[in-house]
C-alpha cells in the first residue's frame, strides 16, 4: 500500500513517510538464493567482510566455499589498515554501519547519478563515489559521517586495482541480468583511507518508476548530514505521488 501526495518533492526529507514502503527498485538481495529482503525483516551480514547478506544461517553455510576467498580478502585489506596504525576501529565500523543505515538512499543516489532510468548501459560504465568527512566526536553514531563530495568515476576505477571485487561484481551483474534486472550498479563509499563497496542490483527499466531527480547530491547531502535513515525515493505516477 503506498501513500498519494498531491505536491511533488526531492525525496521525503521535508515529509517523512508514514506507511510502510513498498519493494524498493534498487535492493539488496540474499547473496545465495537470491530472497529479496522484505521490511521488517533483517537479512544477516557476513560478520568476516560486513558486506554480503543472507536470508538465513543456511544460505551463509552454502555460500561459503565461493565466498571465501573475497571474504577474506575484504577482512584482511580492513586489518592491514588497522595495523598500519593510521585508522581507527571505530571508523571501520562505523563506516559499515553508515552503509546499512543508509542502503535505500546511497542505492537512490547511485541510480540517479548514473541516469540509470534514461541510460541504463550506464551501469556498467561507471560507478558513484562517495567521499565522507568523519567527526568522531558527536555522541550519534549517525550523524559522525557528512557528504564531502560526489564523483562519477569509471567503474573500472573501482574494478581494475581489485580483480576479487571485480569477479564479486560480475557474479551478481550475471545473476541480476539473468533475472532481467539491468545490472549492478557499484557505489563506493569512501572515508580516508577506508573504502566500502556497495554493489546494488537495479530493476529492469520498465520497472523503474522512480522520477529522475537532478538534485540527488543535496538529497544526500541533507539526510546524511541529519542523521535520518528513512529515506524513501518518490515516483510521478498516473495516480499521483509515490513514496517508496
Ligand atoms: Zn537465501
Ligand atoms: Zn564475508
Amino acid at each position: 500500500m503506498a501513500a498519494v501526495y498531491s505536491q511533488p518533492a526531492a525525496a521525503n526529507y521535508y515529509t517523512p513517510p508514514t506507511h510502510p514502503s513498498m519493494k524498493q527498485r534498487g535492493y539488496r538481495i540474499c547473496d545465495q538464493c537470491g530472497a529479496v529482503e522484505q521490511p521488517p525483516v533483517k537479512f544477516r551480514l557476513c560478520g568476516g567482510c560486513m558486506t554480503t547478506q543472507y536470508c538465513s544461517q543456511d544460505c551463509q553455510k552454502v555460500h561459503w566455499a565461493s565466498h571465501k576467498a573475497i571474504c577474506q580478502h575484504t577482512s584482511s585489506a580492513k586489518q592491514q589498515v588497522i595495523g598500519s596504525g593510521a585508522v581507527d576501529e571505530g571508523l571501520i565500523k562505523g563506516l559499515r554501519k553508515f552503509t546499512s543505515a543508509h542502503s535505500a538512499l546511497l542505492g537512490w543516489a547511485g541510480f540517479q547519478a548514473l541516469q540509470l532510468k534514461r541510460l541504463p548501459s550506464n551501469v556498467r560504465q561507471n560507478a558513484l563515489l562517495v567521499e565522507l568527512s568523519y567527526r568522531p566526536s558527536s555522541s550519534d553514531p549517525l550523524r559522525r559521517f557528512s557528504v564531502k563530495g560526489t564523483h562519477i568515476v569509471p567503474r573500472t576505477y573501482i574494478t581494475d586495482n581489485d580483480p576479487l571485487v571485480a569477479d564479486d561484481i560480475m557474479r551478481r551483474e550475471e545473476r541480476c541480468r539473468k533475472t532481467g534486472g539491468i545490472g549492478t550498479a557499484v557505489i563506493l563509499i569512501q572515508c580516508g583511507e577506508i573504502s566500502q563497496v556497495m554493489p546494488v542490483e537495479v530493476d529492469s527499466p520498465n520497472r523503474i518508476s522512480w522520477d529522475t531527480r537532478d538534485d540527488w547530491a543535496c538529497v544526500l547531502s541533507n539526510f546524511v548530514e541529519s542523521g535520518r535513515t528513512d529515506f524513501k525515493p518518490i515516483s510521478t505516477t498516473t495516480r499521483g505521488i509515490i513514496y517508496g
